[in-house]
């Protein structure tokens, strides 16, 4: 065996599907000094046991752009590298056996529209024709993708290799990787068996190893093995070429046609968590035990579905490891511990479709030094450290893996791993009636079961429907609380990050787009922007003193802002910027009487005139000292009241007591989601992302391309602002309320400009103020095209095959001109 190169530009971990598909793709890219070292063999990992299904339709439209790109990539490689991939178009089918599965499918369907995947509703007697063997008894509808497909994952993976060895990628196999080399946050190479490698790029794409690998990088990466099945059966005649692949999700099972026999694979709702105790070090192309009685409910339904299937019988009994995640998406992107290490690992058993996109998206990324466009869906800044650990992500994977075919009610939490992180109030909301939801963590209410049926002794209870939940008229009543009274929000788990020190300012005048060299007590709202004019973060920052800024984020972009800002802090600037969010909890106290409700708690003067919007004074109130912030995410006059944690449980209690003559009430973040989509306040993730260019988000009002530029420059994007000025918008975020009160926003639905489908929603809720559904989404524009033009058009909205006609506009339906929120 030759040696090992001592450097090279880039060393990959790990032959399977992904790390072949990140060779080609940097190869494609122009990148040949890259080594990819396999511990045994390509493939020996995951990758030759997946049942092969490449499907095109993924929650998101990026996901699917990726999928889609899959697809096409495995039709078109054999002629490229000689090898075969196996992949054949034909076509799958998804039934359902409820009315709630319908809808989703429903909304599937539209989705997949407002994505440009082909996509059929189908009635049960064409999916009948479609695929005969299949007993149709209990199906209400199905629909139809006929350019899905499948392939043959081994050769997906070899075809691949194949390509990057051509263009002079080196493929390694027997060496495994040992250690990482790292030199102050940066990667520097790979130790392995056979010796070093320098390098300043690392991608880790081992799998269910990639926990371990992270771990050797002090990065901490949140998947864990489960047991995979599936059966195959003999073969048979009867069995006709070419069937779709079908999914029967409500029995939690997929049937494949391959080679005259079929492969039925499972998802089930509790999963087996597998190698807890380290992967065999030896493992290579292995099965585990099969697990009869694990798989046998499975099966029993299916030789009912498929009678063929019990008079057959099984030739294969499959049992294979697969890494899944916390939140059943894969993880990828540079790290935020460790500069040059990436990640792109945990495909939760869809790694054969995404490894093409997954790896050219990546590849990108590298050369490219930023995401080529919005994949915060599975940016490993998503994650945190303490998701590693096995108390949390052991019992987590046995419900992820199932999730995949579970219903996908909107506001559906998990039900494993809960209770991570508390708020210092969180018990006395329990008290209150809180329904609790999960984000990065943190336990945070959703909604509150009224005060009459808490003293009644009934407890919050899920709901979860396509409909109009059981709780629907608490949040109703929450919503309209905070829009004709007081309502009482517990925000604790915001991200808090304070910069300090004598360049402060400088920082981040140079990484707002806003000016935040204003005096102290003001508070900023603002952008962080990339080069192309993308919103990296959306956040307020408040001065609190000549060199002391408090930026406010959200609970799960905390890592994702914080290392942003820290990577832009210039080495010879003095300013540190630390992570203060457990330090404080937030309480906010919003709608028309808040003043009034406050003043009657506090002997300072927090009149309009003294304390205006977008301010900031501590005031006191009990025996706390209040950090009080003048703002709104629900567009009504608010006050964040920030008070060390320890004081959080006096300060609730303050207000609660004084609360109860004046009706305030406590309200969740569901109430929240629709109040700001009223007031058409954008929310990062899901309306303005890194490939959102902030003009287009309708956000110019907080970029300031005149402010003075700070010590390091001008501030980031502000090119790309000046250039879309001139150029002008490619699209705009609009506003959207329907006009029938039936219909029922969430997100993704498809928005229909003179009959023709032109985007998706980013947001949907119900806006119980406007008394309809509202909603944001993207809308091309043409060039130059005027506001007027653009909203004069005939819009619709489609959700669930329905057509909903719809209002636009780009000036908040409520409270257009922001006078309540400054009153
Ligand atoms: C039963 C089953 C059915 C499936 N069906 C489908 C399907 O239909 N469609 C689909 O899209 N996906 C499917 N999957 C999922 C798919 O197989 C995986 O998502 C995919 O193979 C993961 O690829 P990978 O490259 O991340 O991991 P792997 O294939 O496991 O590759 C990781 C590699 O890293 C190597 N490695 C680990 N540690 C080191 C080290 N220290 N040094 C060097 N190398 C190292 C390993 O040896 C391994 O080869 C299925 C999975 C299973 C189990």
């Amino acid at each position: 065996m030759s040696e090992l190169p001592a450097s090279a530009r880039a060393v990959i971990v790990g032959g399977g599907v992904i790390g072949c598909s990140v060779a080609y793709h940097l190869a494609k890219l122009g990148w040949r000094d890259v080594v990819l070292l396999e511990r045994k063999q390509l493939t020996s990992g995951t990758t030759w046991h997946a049942a092969g299904l490449i499907g095109q339709l993924r929650a998101t439209a990026n996901m699917t752009r990726l999928a889609r790109y899959g697809a096409e990539l495995y039709a078109n490689l054999e002629a490229e590298t000689g090898v075969a991939t196996g992949f054949r178009r034909v076509g799958s089918i998804s039934l359902a056996l409820t009315r709630e599965r319908l809808e989703e499918l429903k909304r599937g369907a539209s989705m997949a529209r407002a994505f440009d995947v082909d996509v059929e509703e189908i009635s049960v007697a064409e999916a009948s024709r479609l695929h005969p063997l299949v007993d149709m008894t209990g199906v209400l509808g199905a629909i139809y993708l006929p350019h899905d497909g499948q392939a043959d994952p081994g050769n997906v993976a070899l075809s691949m290799a194949r390509g990057a060895t051509k263009a002079g990628i080196t493929i390694r196999e027997n060496v495994k990787v040992t250690g990482i080399l790292t030199h102050k946050g940066h990667v520097r190479g790979v130790v392995t068996q056979a010796g070093r490698i320098t390098a300043d790029v690392v991608i880790n794409c081992a799998g269910m190893w990639g926990r371990e690998i992270g771990r050797m990088a002090g990065v901490h990466l949140p998947l864990h093995a489960c047991e995979h099945f599936y059966v195959v059966s003999e073969p048979s005649k009867e069995i006709p070429a070419g069937l779709p692949v079908l999914r029967v999700t409500d029995e939690c099972a997929y049937y494949k046609e391959d080679a005259g026999k079929i492969m039925l694979g499972a998802f089930e709702p509790k999963a087996k968590p597998w190698g807890g105790d380290g992967i065999p070090a030896e493992f290579c192309f292995d099965e585990l035990p099969a697990d009869l009685e694990h798989f046998s409910p499975i099966l029993e339904t299916a030789t009912r579905r498929m009678p063929l299937l019990g008079r057959l019988g099984i030739r294969t009994f499959f049992n294979g490891p697969e890494s899944f995640t916390h939140d059943n998406r894969y993880m990828l992107g540079e790290s935020p511990e460790l500069t040059g290490f990436f990640v792109a690992c945990g495909f939760n058993s869809v790694g054969i479709q995404s490894a093409a996109g997954a790896g050219k998206a990546l590849a990108e990324w590298i050369v490219g030094g930023a995401p080529p466009f919005d994949l915060w869906d599975v940016d490993v800044r998503r994650v945190f450290p303490w998701q590693s650990t096995r108390g949390f992500i052991v019992p987590r994977v046995s419900e992820t893996l199932g999730l995949l075919y579970a219903d996908h009610f909107p506001y559906r939490q998990f039900t494993t791993s809960r209770g991570v992180r508390h708020s210092p109030v969180h018990e006395q909301l329990a008290a209150c009636g809180a329904y609790f939801g999960e984000a990065a963590g943190w336990e945070r209410p959703h909604w509150f079961l009224p005060g009459d049926e808490v003293a009644r002794g009934r407890r919050p209870e899920a709901h979860d429907t396509w409909g109009r939940p059981r709780w629907y008229p608490y949040l109703e009543a929450e919503h309209m609380a905070v829009r004709t009274g007081i309502g009482l929000f517990d925000l604790s788990p915001f991200g808090k990050i304070h910069v300090e020190g004598a360049d402060a300012e400088a920082v981040l005048q140079r990484v707002c787009a806003n000016d935040v060299a204003v005096e102290p007590g003001r508070i900023v709202y603002t952008q962080w922007l990339n080069q192309r004019g993308g919103v990296e973060a959306d956040v307020t920052v408040t001065r609190l003193a000549e060199t002391v800024f408090l930026v406010v984020t959200g609970a799960a972009t905390l890592r994702r802002d914080l290392s942003w800002l820290k990577r832009h802090i210039p080495d010879e600037a003095q300013c540190a910027a630390i992570d203060v969010s457990s330090g404080e909890a937030c309480l906010a106290v919003v709608g028309p009487n808040a003043r009034n409700f406050l003043e009657g708690l506090t002997p300072d003067d927090i009149s309009n005139a003294t304390f205006p919007f977008a301010t900031q004074r501590t005031i006191e109130i009990g025996m706390a000292r209040v950090r009080t912030h003048r703002l709104s995410y629900a567009g009504e006059l608010g006050y964040e009241l920030y008070v060390p944690s320890e004081f959080a449980r006096h300060l609730l209690s303050v207000l609660l007591e004084a609360g109860r003559a004046q009706g305030l009430r406590p309200a969740g973040l569901l109430a929240m989601d629709a109040l700001r989509l009223e007031k058409a306040y954008r929310h990062f993730g899901h309306d303005i992302s890194d490939e959102d260019h902030v003009l287009e988000a309708g956000l110019g009002c907080a970029v300031k391309t005149e402010k003075r530029p700070g010590r390091f420059g001008d501030f980031i994007g502000r090119e790309a602002v000046l250039r879309k000025r001139q150029a002008g918008l490619a699209r705009r975020l609009v506003q959207f309320k329907l006009i029938d009160p039936a219909g029922l926003l969430f997100h993704n639905e498809a928005i229909i400009r003179d009959g023709r489908i032109v985007g998706h929603l980013s947001s949907g809720a119900y806006g119980h103020a406007l008394g309809v559904a509202v909603g944001l989404g993207y809308v091309p524009c043409r060039q130059h095209e005027s506001v007027e033009d653009l909203l004069a058009s005939h819009y619709e909205i489609e959700a669930a095959g329905c057509r909903y006609a719809a209002v636009a506009t780009l000036r908040p339906f409520y409270d257009p001109t922001g006078a309540r929120l400054q009153s």
